[in-house]
């Protein structure tokens, strides 16, 4: 920080605005735009990178004004990405440090992470462009089939373990310590350095204007952390002069942070984690949990949590309005939709919904909602509808429908 601040921050400001949009290596990703505040000393050579970041801030105006009663509510899609999930932006910065060690000759012959899916797809993508053999340990049946064949593809060595994600992760910490086997989960630290960058880059977005809030689902709890430290930075570098209130969602199926929120921040206790549609924050121990703590105090933060069917309307509504989230984001809309409800967040708030994963990785339980094979769930199906071949049968369907709409 302080061989930063020798430059102010409109200095900053304008380094950044000037690389949107270029391809000059490696300045073009939304990560290493910001590369003397991620990881300064690499040579671009050693980068691996998929232009990763520069990920859309959509206006969710439909949303917004129908059931929230708000004017200035927004998605940051950090799905819109490589591999299909935030995880991008920690593991550029990851890779490249792999790489650049193996360069100098260090005793790295891989790369090994415990996933609930979406850190797995993201290793063995950055590793494969780079040639860097790459081992993860999942869950068995405990992750969806799109994000289990994406390692799978990238040629990873995939090992289905018959634990939870808490157990693959004790595992692999166990290993990683016996063999030449770098450890990329995100209590690696290079993960969340790229993580934060999503945070400066809505500022950026906003024209460095600051928002009310900013609302993230947590797991291991890395990511909170990182939107903290990106946004504090920004804060003690001068580019802004307050930073926003951070909410952490999480399921109800796998709160301990909640709890531990509840209870004045007095006792945490690691829990067993039950089975969430938000498979990649089914955590019951997570690793950054302090981190966490820290982020969510210093930032006047608040901790939700949200029901399997709170989670699964919450996606459904916002895809009828136009978008195609991921249960973990409808975790944050469910947050956001109880905090509104409370007044806790004003209508005028200018409020923004981290989306931490492309909903096309998760069309099961979608398909599964709005096929009513979910007992108990629905309120928002809108199954297909089942036609014979011919004109009186077509003509019949769509005379209701235009009559359902008129109503
Ligand atoms: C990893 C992940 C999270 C949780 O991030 P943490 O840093 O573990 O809290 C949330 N949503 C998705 C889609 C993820 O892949």
């Amino acid at each position: 920080m302080e061989a930063l601040k020798k430059f102010d921050g409109a200095y900053w400001r304008s380094l950044f605005d000037s690389r949107v949009g270029k391809t000059t290596w490696p300045y073009g990703s939304g990560v290493w735009s910001k590369k003397e505040w991620v990881l300064p000393e690499i040579d671009p050579d050693d980068i691996v990178s998929a232009f990763e970041g520069n990920s859309n801030l959509f206006w969710a105006e439909r949303f917004g004004k129908q059931f929230l009663g708000m004017n200035d509510f927004w998605v940051k899609h950090c799905g819109i990405s490589h591999t299909g999930s935030f995880k991008d932006l920690g593991m550029t910065v990851l890779v490249s440090q792999v790489n650049r060690l193996r360069k100098l000759k260090r005793p790295v012959f891989g790369v090994g992470c415990a996933s609930t899916g979406d850190t797995s797809a993201a290793l063995s993508a950055y590793c494969a462009a780079a040639g860097i053999p790459s081992i993860v340990f999942l869950p068995a049946n405990k992750i969806s089939t799109a994000q289990l064949v994406q390692p799978i593809s990238n040629g990873a060595l995939v090992l289905s373990i018959d634990t939870d994600f808490d157990g693959c992760m004790k595992l692999i910490r166990e290993v990683t310590s016996e063999l030449p086997i770098y450890l990329a989960n995100s209590l690696n630290s290079l993960r969340l350095e790229g993580q934060k960058t999503a945070a400066i880059e809505i500022l950026q977005q906003f024209d460095w204007e600051v928002p009310d809030w900013v609302i993230v689902p947590g797991g291991n709890l890395g990511n909170i952390y990182a939107f903290y430290k990106g946004f504090k930075m920004c804060q003690e570098l001068g580019l802004v002069n307050r930073i926003p209130r951070l909410v952490c969602a999480q399921a109800a199926n796998a709160n301990p942070l909640y709890l531990y929120y509840k209870s004045g921040w007095k006792e945490f206790k690691p829990l067993k984690a039950n089975t969430t549609f938000a498979s990649a924050i089914q955590i019951g121990d997570p690793v950054s949990i302090d981190r966490a703590v820290f982020a969510l105090r210093n930032s006047n933060g608040i901790v939700e949590e949200a029901t399997e069917e709170e989670l699964m309307d919450a996606m459904a509504l916002a895809d009828s309005t136009g978008m195609f989230i991921c249960p973990h984001t409808g975790v944050a809309l469910t947050a956001l939709i109880k905090l509104r409800n409370s007044g806790v967040i004003g209508s005028d708030d200018r409020t923004v919904v981290v989306s931490t994963a492309h909903g096309l990785k998760f069309t099961q339980s979608k398909t599964d909602y709005h096929s009513g094979d979910i007992p108990g769930m629905g309120r928002f199906a809108n199954p297909p509808v089942l036609v014979k071949a011919d004109f009186g049968s077509v003509m019949d369907v769509l005379k209701d429908f235009l009559l359902s709409k008129k109503k």
